[in-house]
């Protein structure tokens, strides 16, 4: 069986006799042209490596496999391990199914050293696994994430907006983040609670050095930690205004409206 005879997602499901599982955030792309839409979105994958975590049923991994993509799927839930192993025979090699948690394998092992990462993320491990990738030893060349849209804003969210905070600047200091879809809840099956969005990130070409990100870790943890107050206080422990005026930062000002530059140099003079 090659791709393109595959039976539809639904009735692979059904073969398989596969229910969604509420533990492991199962929410389904089955719709073809939305996971194809996902990959391009990802940009030309001909001969790339894609880490894809979470591939369930397959819909974006077969989306994946289309565009000309070596796929090296991580999925927990050892129930979808044969109707993956389908999939993977009808790529013809292309495809490596790997059962196990995401949040303990070693990227660089599983794609070396130019891979990118292109997922619909379980929910609950989505931010972990973001944060792991931006910040941890292996770097991918680029991701495209589904998340919650709550958490996609909160990614590519801009100085003074609500949705401004921690995870936004660190994504931000490394990557430069957009959101470049949204998705109803009823695209999936079965529909979570809230509506879901593609965050594109890219690495900058200087990103910070490990050092200064674990400095704006902890700036960033103690400043938004207490957002309504002044940095001053906020950052007291770390060296509060005297740490503001080395990074030319009014110690007056509330977290909120510091940009990214601005947390870099409170980062930097830690
Ligand atoms: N990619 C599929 C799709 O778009 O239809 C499924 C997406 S579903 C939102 C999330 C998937 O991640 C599920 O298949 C789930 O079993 C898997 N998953 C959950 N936690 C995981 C973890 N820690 N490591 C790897 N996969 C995980």
């Amino acid at each position: 069986m090659t791709l393109d005879q595959l039976p539809p997602l639904r009735e692979s499901l059904e073969q398989h006799g596969l229910l969604a599982k509420k533990a492991f955030g199962q929410h389904f792309l089955l719709d073809l042209n939305i996971t194809r839409k996902i990959a391009r979105l990802a940009g030309p994958l001909e001969g790339r490596t894609v880490i894809e975590v979470g591939p369930g049923p397959g819909g974006l991994t077969r989306a994946l496999l289309e565009a000309g993509a070596r796929v090296v799927a991580v999925e927990k839930d050892p129930r979808f391990v044969p109707l993956l192993e389908e999939l993977a025979e009808a790529s013809g090699g292309a495809l490596t199914i790997v059962q196990a948690d995401a949040l303990k394998v070693d990227e660089a092992q599983l794609a070396g050293g130019d891979g990118l990462v292109v997922a619909n993320l379980p929910y609950n491990v989505g931010t972990p696994l973001l944060i792991k990738w931006l910040t941890g030893p292996w770097r991918p060349t680029s991701m495209s994430l589904m998340f919650q849209k709550e958490v996609a804003d909160r990614i590519a969210a801009p100085v003074g907006a609500d949705a401004y905070g921690r995870l936004g600047v660190i994504s931000q200091a490394i990557c430069r983040c957009r959101v470049v879809m949204d998705l109803p809840a009823k695209a999936f099956t079965p529909p979570p609670k809230v509506a879901s969005a593609v965050v594109r990130l890219d690495p900058l070409e200087t990103p910070p050095s490990a050092e200064v990100i674990t400095a704006l870790e902890k700036v960033t943890a103690a400043a938004f930690g207490q957002r309504r107050k002044m940095l001053r206080s906020s950052l007291k422990q770390l060296g509060g205004a005297a740490l503001c005026e080395t990074a030319a930062i009014d110690p007056d000002a509330r977290a909120e409206t510091i940009d990214v530059a601005g947390f870099l140099r409170l980062a930097e003079a830690l």
